[in-house]
Parts: structure tokens; C-alpha cells; sequence
């Protein structure tokens, strides 16, 4: 069966659900629905973006609170009171209220890395609880009751049956937003954030953004869980927005599948499923009442985590017989292109660039220049300070002294995003790919700032043409680097040799004036260094400025114009291949000595 089949029988089903079963099971879904919004946004915050929350259920609070207290609160001032009219209105405002609560402590937590965001959210969970159940005009802990139903089309949903088709379009209308924006050029952006912020930075990505972005529509999901929640029971107390319930929402991610978006339903149907048969269960065979699924749940979650770390929907998954799904890249028409600076021109230039690290001096007072249309290999053994000085050309590692002048403009402490715009591109010496997703998308996201489509228009689908663009770009690239036959693989799955190709494939797609390589050739065969070695060649007769950092001597020889040599973070030589292959300093640096 193909994925749309699927999906249209699960849809189907969906939909004549509330004609043929019975009403407690009516309401055991509608639950399923609103926590698998919140798990949504978790798999989109924690599955993809690796940022872990416990704090989702004050969310959902904030959306329940802010539409309880509008609609019940009599004599209001004027400003407000309109909006407490119908529920509809109040959607809005409880998803503005939420997204502005989250902007402050996203922009106050985000930065945190490590364990710091995680205790970050349980810190903000908890004291959002604890104001629901200690502010008196949300009522305390006895809640607000009184919250008027939902009307649609004149008809008052109170009944469950009813509610059910609400809940779920808002489910289904989240899940379909949610996988558009990750097939996008933000998307990718987004995904790119667990290959770490460097490499995403040099592709132009602004990743505090990105993080904030997803941080926001995570917490707008569980503000319209809180809606629906709040005019389903038309009732709310503190008691299911602390901080054990967040813990719960992040269990339903994890365990149905934090990387994928279905499974956030898995996951929410789950552990919805087996809470309610557990709770029935347990104390009959405990004899005694407590919540003992909770222990269940830690378990499972153990379990969960030894044998399928990316939760279960992949499992099931590969059970289900699905037909492939190979994308076509259509053929689109192309990006736009910068202007290149004229072959022969210095395009970078590197004055008495000094960086210490502590006592360590890694670069000491190191100078270069690479023209448009020329090859400078930096060459040295290991330890020199080349990737070190790679970092500082970069914009990863500011310099502690000197100057890095970019296309006639100074670069050095511009942030590598910034500097990655003007136009300079690079590889990695250690492969900074994502693993899982393709070669394809992998490319793409090296043509990140020859786009413009935004969040909104992603999740519409409204900028498919531009898509389209980046896509063929993307596969022309790859084509380029000769690795046609593998643009739809995981790009964890090939050589690492070829992984390397990936990556030229991707620093190209950004269409740049100067290309920056390090350690290129490392791992690669003698046939693959070949043609690397013939890529490059092309590349530099068309315009373009490469500096390749490299340790192989020979591969550099037959290719460099010009070489600079570096001991000891310093420059010991530089010249024409053939003048620094004979100089004795050089000899003596790479073969300590020996004639
Ligand atoms: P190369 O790329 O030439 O092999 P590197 O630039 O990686 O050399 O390293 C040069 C020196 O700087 C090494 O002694 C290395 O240990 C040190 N170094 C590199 N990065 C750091 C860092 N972030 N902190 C401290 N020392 C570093
Ligand atoms: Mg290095």
C-alpha cells in the first residue's frame, strides 16, 4: 500500500469513528487528539530539533486559562470584553497570549545548552503551575467552571460525538502543517540544528531563530490543546498543566516517536490507551489505589529507550509493507546567482592572524591570500593551527589579533552566518552530515540563503515553486560531484569518502565566491581522489577561489598554484608547489629531518 492509501484509510476510519463507538471510547479519543497536538509540537521541538521541554503542560494551561477567563469573567473592560463574546474568539487570543509567554522564556531558556534548557523548562513549568492554583482570579485551586460550549455552523458542540470532529480537524490540520514545514527550506533549517549550530551557521542558518521558531509553534499546539480542552470539559483547575503531566507529554514523543510526526498519535494513543486500561487494572491487582501506571510508564519508557531509541512508530513502520516513495526532482528552473569577483583578484586575505587559545598560541601572526581562480593549499603537519585558522577565516573562532578581509570587506567577528552570505563556503574535516536524512536534502541545505520562503508560507505549501528551485539546485550539485546515483540515499549510509563529496556538493549549492575544504581527500580512494582532484580543477578554471587545507602531500602537489606550509602555528614557507616541496624547513617539518 502506498503512504497516501494509508493514510486515506486512517482517515476514513477517523471519520466514521463517532457513528459506531461507544461513548466512552468517543471521549478516550478526544483526549488522544488534544495530547497528541502537544506531543506534536514536542516532536517538532525535541524529536527534530533535539531541544527537550517538560514545561508543555503550562502551555496547554496558559491556551485553557486565557479562553476560561475570558469567556467567564463578567464586567471586563471594554477592550477585553469583545473577545470573551464566542470562543472562537478567544482561539486567537489564548494562542497569542501562549506564543508571547513563550518568546520571553524561549528567548531567556533557549541560549541554555546541555542539561540547562531541560531544568530551564522545569523551572518555568513549575512556577506557571503554581500561578494557575495561586492566583485568585483564576479561581485557585477550585478552577473556573461555567465555560460556555463551542458553537459552529448555530449547533452547540456539547456532545462528545460532536466535539470529536473539531478536535481532530485541529489534529489533522497541525500534523498536516507540521509535516509540510519539514519538507521545506525551513524545515531543513530546523532538522539541521542536531548536526550542531557550526555547521548549520556555516549554511547560513540564523539557528537561535530556528530554535525560537519551533520553541513557538510547539507552544501555539499546546495553547489550541488548551482551548479545546478548556470548552470540551468547560472546567478547569491547575491539576492538568503541572509539571508531571509535561513529563507525560514528553514520554507520549518519546515513546511513539520523537523524530516522526506520527508519532506524536502513536504516542498520545498509546499511553492514553494504557493509562486508562492500567488504572483499571493495577489496583485490582494491588489491591489498593495509587497511580501505579506511572511505575508502568517508567518502565516502558527504559524499555523504549534500550530497544528503539527513535520511539516506535519506525518500528511499525518497517512492519507496514510500504511502497517507496522516491520524490522526483522536478526539473526547475534556476536559482538566482551572485556576481564573482574578477578571476585574479584577491577575494581573501589574511593579515598577522594571531589566536591563543589560553597559553596555547594556535596561529601566530599568519598571513595568506587566495585569488578568484586559484588553488592555495595550506599544508602542515598535524597540530599546525589549520584548522584553527580555518575557524578564524570562517567566522566560528573570532581572532585574538589580526585582520580577515573577505571580497574587500573585513569579516573577522562577523558571526559565520553573516560571512557564509557573502559568500564563502566550506566542508568539515570531521563529516558534519545528517545521517538520516538524504543526500538531497542534505545539499539543500547548503542553498539555504538562495531562499526566502518562511514559516508560514512552508507550512501552507505556498512556496513549492521556490522549493522547486532549491531542489534542482541542490540535485544539480550533486550531479556535478558525481554522485547522481545516490541523491535520494541517507547520506549516513555512503563511504565516507563519498560523504566528503556530499559535503563539496552542499558547500557549492550555496553558489559561493570562495570555497574553503579541510582535509578533502582524507579517506578517499585513489580513484576518488582523482576526481576530486579533477573537480576542483574545473572549479578553479571557472572563477572560483579554493583554499584546501590538507595533509597529503602528493594530492596537493599535482593541484595547488601555490602552497603555504605551517609548523608549529606559524608559517614556515610558502611558494610555487615545486619551491616549498624542495625547501629544507619543509622537509624537515613533514619528515622531522630525516634526509
Ligand atoms: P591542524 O588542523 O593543523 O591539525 P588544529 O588547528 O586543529 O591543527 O590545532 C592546532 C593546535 O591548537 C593544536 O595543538 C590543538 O590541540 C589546539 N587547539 C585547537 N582547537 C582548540 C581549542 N578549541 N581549544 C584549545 N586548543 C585547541
Ligand atoms: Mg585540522
Amino acid at each position: 500500500m502506498s503512504a497516501r492509501n494509508w493514510v486515506v484509510a486512517f482517515l476514513a476510519l477517523l471519520a466514521l469513528g463517532p457513528l459506531v463507538l461507544p461513548e466512552f471510547h468517543i471521549t478516550l479519543l478526544n483526549y488522544i487528539g488534544l495530547y497528541a497536538l502537544v506531543a506534536l509540537g514536542l516532536v517538532l521541538l525535541t524529536g527534530v530539533g533535539g531541544l527537550t521541554s517538560f514545561g508543555q503542560a503550562a502551555f496547554v494551561g496558559i491556551g485553557a486559562y486565557t479562553s476560561a477567563y475570558l469567556t467567564t469573567t463578567e464586567g471586563l473592560p471594554d477592550f477585553v470584553a469583545w473577545v470573551g463574546v464566542s470562543p472562537w474568539l478567544t482561539l486567537p487570543a489564548a494562542i497569542l497570549l501562549t506564543v508571547a509567554v513563550a518568546a520571553v522564556l524561549g528567548l531567556l531558556t533557549l541560549r541554555l545548552s546541555g542539561h540547562y534548557l531541560p531544568l530551564g523548562t522545569i523551572a518555568w513549568g513549575m512556577s506557571l503551575y503554581f500561578l494557575f492554583g495561586n492566583v485568585s482570579f483564576l479561581g485557585g485551586h477550585t478552577g473556573v467552571s461555567g465555560i460556555p460550549a463551542i458553537s459552529l455552523f448555530g449547533v452547540e458542540l456539547k456532545d462528545g460525538r460532536y466535539f470529536y470532529y473539531l478536535i481532530w480537524l485541529m489534529v489533522l490540520a497541525a500534523l498536516w502543517a507540521t509535516q509540510n514545514l519539514l519538507d521545506s527550506r525551513e524545515g531543513r533549517a530546523i532538522r539541521a540544528l542536531k548536526g550542531g549550530a557550526v555547521m548549520a551557521e556555516a549554511m547560513g542558518v540564523d539557528t537561535a531563530r530556528s530554535k525560537l521558531v519551533i520553541f513557538l509553534i510547539a507552544a501555539a499546539f499546546a495553547a489550541v490543546s488548551g482551548w479545546l480542552y478548556a470548552h470540551l470539559q468547560r472546567f478547569v483547575n491547575p491539576t492538568p498543566f503541572g509539571l508531571h503531566i509535561g513529563i507525560e507529554y514528553l514520554f507520549m514523543a518519546v515513546i511513539g516517536g520523537a523524530g516522526h510526526v506520527w508519532g506524536a498519535l502513536l504516542g498520545a494513543g498509546l499511553i492514553t490507551i494504557l493509562k486508562q486500561w492500567l488504572q483499571d487494572l493495577l489496583p485490582r491487582i494491588f489491591g489498593a489505589s495509587g497511580n501505579f501506571e506511572i511505575i508502568v510508564f517508567g518502565l516502558l519508557m527504559i524499555f523504549v529507550l534500550h530497544r528503539a531509541r527513535d520511539g516506535l512508530w519506525p518500528v511499525i513502520r518497517r512492519l507496514a509493507p510500504l511502497r517507496g516513495a522516491r520524490r522526483k526532482v522536478e526539473s526547475a528552473g534556476p536559482l538566482g546567482r551572485r556576481t564573482k569577483p574578477a578571476a585574479g583578484s584577491v577575494v581573501l586575505e589574511v593579515k598577522d592572524a594571531v589566536k591563543k587559545f589560553g597559553g596555547l598560541t594556535a596561529n601566530n601572526h599568519m598571513s595568506l591570500s587566495v585569488r578568484a581562480g586559484e588553488i592555495l593549499a595550506l599544508i602542515g603537519p598535524n597540530g599546525a593551527g589549520k584548522s584553527t585558522l580555518f575557524n578564524l577565516i570562517t567566522g566560528v573562532d573570532p581572532p585574538t589579533a589580526g585582520e580577515v578581509h573577505f571580497l574587500g570587506g573585513r569579516v573577522d567577528g562577523l558571526a559565520s552566518r553573516e560571512i557564509a552570505r557573502r559568500g564563502m563556503s566550506r566542508t568539515f574535516q570531521h563529516v558534519r552530515l545528517l545521517a538520516t536524512m538524504s543526500v538531497l536534502e542534505n545539499v539543500a541545505i547548503g542553498a539555504h540563503l538562495r531562499g526566502g520562503g518562511g514559516v508560514m508560507a512552508a507550512a501552507l505549501r505556498l512556496e513549492r515553486a521556490e522549493e522547486g528551485r532549491l531542489l534542482a539546485e541542490a540535485a544539480r550539485q550533486i550531479e556535478r560531484v558525481g554522485l547522481a546515483e545516490h541523491v535520494f540515499d541517507a547520506a549516513g549510509s555512503l563511504a565516507l569518502g563519498q560523504q566528503r563529496t556530499v559535503e563539496i556538493a552542499r558547500a557549492l549549492a550555496a553558489d559561493p565566491s570562495l570555497l574553503l575544504l579541510d582535509e578533502p581527500a582524507a579517506g578517499l580512494r585513489y580513484l576518488e581522489k582523482q576526481a576530486l582532484a579533477e573537480l576542483l580543477g574545473r572549479l578553479r578554471d571557472e572563477g572560483m577561489g579554493i583554499l584546501l587545507v590538507e595533509h597529503d602531500m602528493d594530492f596537493v602537489m599535482g593541484l595547488a598554484d601555490r602552497v603555504v606550509v605551517m609548523e608549529f602555528g606559524e608559517k614556515i614557507a610558502e611558494g610555487l608547489p615545486e619551491e616549498v616541496q624542495g625547501n629544507p624547513d619543509v622537509i624537515e617539518a613533514y619528515l622531522g629531518g630525516v634526509d
